[in-house]
């Protein structure tokens, strides 16, 4: 299995941002000089201005004070210290607004391109993948764990960035000012840092339990929404609502330990931090008082202070958020390392032989075992020239449908051969070969489109003469001409609704509409009335008798249907049970023929 890591992930997405986050650093560090130059412009006037210290020690400040005159010019014009601290709080304002825009754009950017990533990698994983994953959990992951993600980016990453700049800022600055109190100042840092990763590795638990529950949920309303029609039919509803209630629940006590856990760390975070600005102003004061130091320090250190506890707080914020991403990350490089279709050993390795296909298939020694285990198919062998009619007939779970799904190169067979016009099924490039199969499965799927965009799957630039003639063969034109927008009836949840028959008529026109070498009825012909069946097979046999005719398989219980078949394969339990033109096996007095019996009996 392939695996996909949170940095690649990183590299991949939002590194790709790097020039935005580079200039956000730049904006941070003009910010974070602008904050701590005003504590510094106080203390100038306090001490210096208005009493009798020298310039503080920063050569930046003295190479203002100089330009503007001296000490003396700010003796005689104060205000100056005012317009100093105005325009340095703009500038404060202006770069955080500038970081602020810069990563949120960066973040915005980097969310999208992962977005998709993981739509186009969804595309491409194999379809057991999908059955073994819930559509809503697979929803929550490009949702809302996405979100987590580019929040952690437009957010933490630039408190991150501003921590690191205030810190790396603020201890010289303060050591210069005074060394003592500036060892008091950080004293607490160690011991928030500890309590922070205690609490980040248990967060980060927490949060995981919180997603994969939020997951559930998500996967759980998912279904219901799909499955409402049988949930009502049932009247399910109190069930569906106290298993509903039951996950909520769940999902409640969950996020609420995570919450707890969260408020206990603010709270100790909170206390630490205030205890050491307590020391902080209690020693300053006393510094102060004997005249170790002057008062615009200690104004200036009291600033600094608050100004470096802020960023200390809130690493707890940054790192509870970086637990929350990496949960979230991991849950999407999960998704991001699964297998691609043609790598999946379970889909079977894809082959790349694009050969002219003209529908002769052999299938010899066949069985099939699903990933869970399930043994399906064992030793099916038999073959159909190019352009015959196959009937295919047995009970219910006899592997009829996996043995359409093998050749469609959905699954995989687990042994024997299958070839098409002599080829080796898995030589063969899984797009090329798809191309020339036209699937009508046994529960059509329509999107919320239009007829004609649902057509239109089987073949985009179909013009209307293909699109008619397809829509005719399968008997659905005249219906889709009574619409009141034709072919541009907007069809499912967005539109018209249709019985199942026009929606399986739909599909079987679409898979008429490829101009297939090969064409699967999965059951598609029971749910239409057997009117329509007889005018869907006429339509065909004409296009047969046209010689154009496609090799076609049709699954159906009716022997009607079957009886128009050049030969009749009869699967139970996975195994071919018999083989035989439909009138000769009627006579044989096997499985068929007892069918055949039951229905002759019923029409009779
Ligand atoms: P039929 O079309 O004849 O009704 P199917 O081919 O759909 O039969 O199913 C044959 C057997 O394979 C059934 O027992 C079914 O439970 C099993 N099966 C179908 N799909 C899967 C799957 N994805 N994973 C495991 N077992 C499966």
């Amino acid at each position: 299995m392939s695996s996909f890591s949170r940095g690649a992930l990183f590299h991949q997405t939002f590194l790709k941002e790097r020039w935005k986050y580079g200039a956000a650093i730049g904006t941070t560090a003009v910010a974070t000089i602008c904050a701590f130059s005003v504590p510094i412009v106080i203390q100038l006037f306090l001490d210096t201005v208005f009493g009798s210290e020298p310039v503080p020690p920063f050569a930046l400040l003295r190479t203002a004070v100089d330009a503007v005159g001296g000490v003396a010019t700010l003796q005689a014009a104060p205000w100056y210290g005012a317009i100093a601290i105005v325009l340095l709080t703009i500038g404060n304002g202006g770069a955080s607004y500038l970081t602020a825009r810069l990563t949120a754009t960066a973040a915005e950017n980097g969310a999208r391109r992962l977005r998709d990533r993981l739509y186009r990698h969804l595309q491409a994983t194999s379809l057991a993948f999908h059955s073994h994953h819930a559509t809503g959990d697979l929803t929550q992951r490009c949702t809302s764990d996405l979100d987590t993600i580019r929040r952690f980016f437009a957010i933490q990453a630039g408190e991150i960035g501003r921590a690191v700049a205030l810190v790396t800022v603020a201890f010289p600055v303060m050591f210069r000012l005074n060394r003592t109190l500036a060892m008091i100042a950080i004293g607490s840092v160690p011991f928030l840092v500890m309590i922070s990763y205690f609490f980040y590795t248990r967060i980060q638990s927490a949060f995981l339990a919180s997603d994969e529950a939020e997951g559930e949920l998500s996967a759980r309303i998912q279904e219901h929404l799909a499955g409402i029609r049988v949930v009502r039919a049932f009247g399910r509803q109190r069930y569906e609502q106290d298993r509903f209630d039951r996950d909520n629940a769940a999902y409640r006590s969950i996020t609420h330990r995570m919450i707890r856990l969260l408020a206990m760390y603010w709270t100790v975070n909170e206390g630490v931090a205030m205890l050491q600005l307590g020391t902080v102003v209690v020693v300053s004061a006393v510094l102060a008082q004997n005249g170790t130091m002057t008062v615009g320090t200690l104004v200036v250190f009291w600033m600094l202070e608050l100004e470096i506890l802020w960023p200390v707080r809130q690493m707890g914020r940054i790192l509870a958020d970086l637990g929350k991403a990496n949960v979230a990350a991991g849950r999407i490089t999960e998704v991001l390392s699964a297998p691609r279709e043609e790598d999946d050993p379970r889909a079977g390795v894809g082959g790349t032989r694009t050969p002219e296909i003209t529908g002769a298939v052999r299938f010899d020694h066949v069985s099939c075992v699903y990933p869970d285990g399930t043994r399906v198919l064992e030793d099916v062998t038999f073959a159909v020239p190019a352009g015959t009619t196959v009937g295919v007939l047995g009970p219910t779970g006899s592997g009829k449908t996996t043995l359409m799904m093998l050749l469609d190169r959905l699954f995989d067979y687990s042994g024997g051969s299958i070839t098409i016009d002599g080829v080796e099924l898995r030589e063969i490039d899984r797009r090329a070969l798809r191309h020339r199969i036209g699937y009508v499965l046994q529960e059509p799927f329509l999107f919320a489109r239009t007829i004609r965009d649902n057509l239109g799957l089987a073949r985009r630039n179909a013009n209307d003469a293909a699109l008619f003639a397809a829509a005719r063969a399968a008997a659905i034109h005249d219906v889709i001409e009574r619409f009141d927008h034709g072919y541009r009836t907007a069809v499912g949840e967005k539109g018209v609704t249709l019985s199942g028959g026009q929606k399986q008529r739909l599909a079987i026109a679409r898979a008429l509409l490829m101009d297939p070498a090969i064409l699967i009825f999965d059951d598609s012909l029971s749910a239409v009335d057997t009117h329509t069946d007889a005018q869907i097979r006429a339509a065909l046999a004409e296009r047969r008798a046209a010689g154009d005719a496609p090799t076609t398989f049709v699954i159906s219980h009716r022997v009607t249907t079957l009886a128009q078949t050049d030969f009749v394969v009869v699967i139970e339990d996975g195994r071919v049970a018999e083989i035989g033109a439909p009138e000769e096996l009627i006579r044989r007095n096997g499985p068929y023929h007892r069918v055949w019996a039951l229905q002759k009996g019923g029409e009779v």
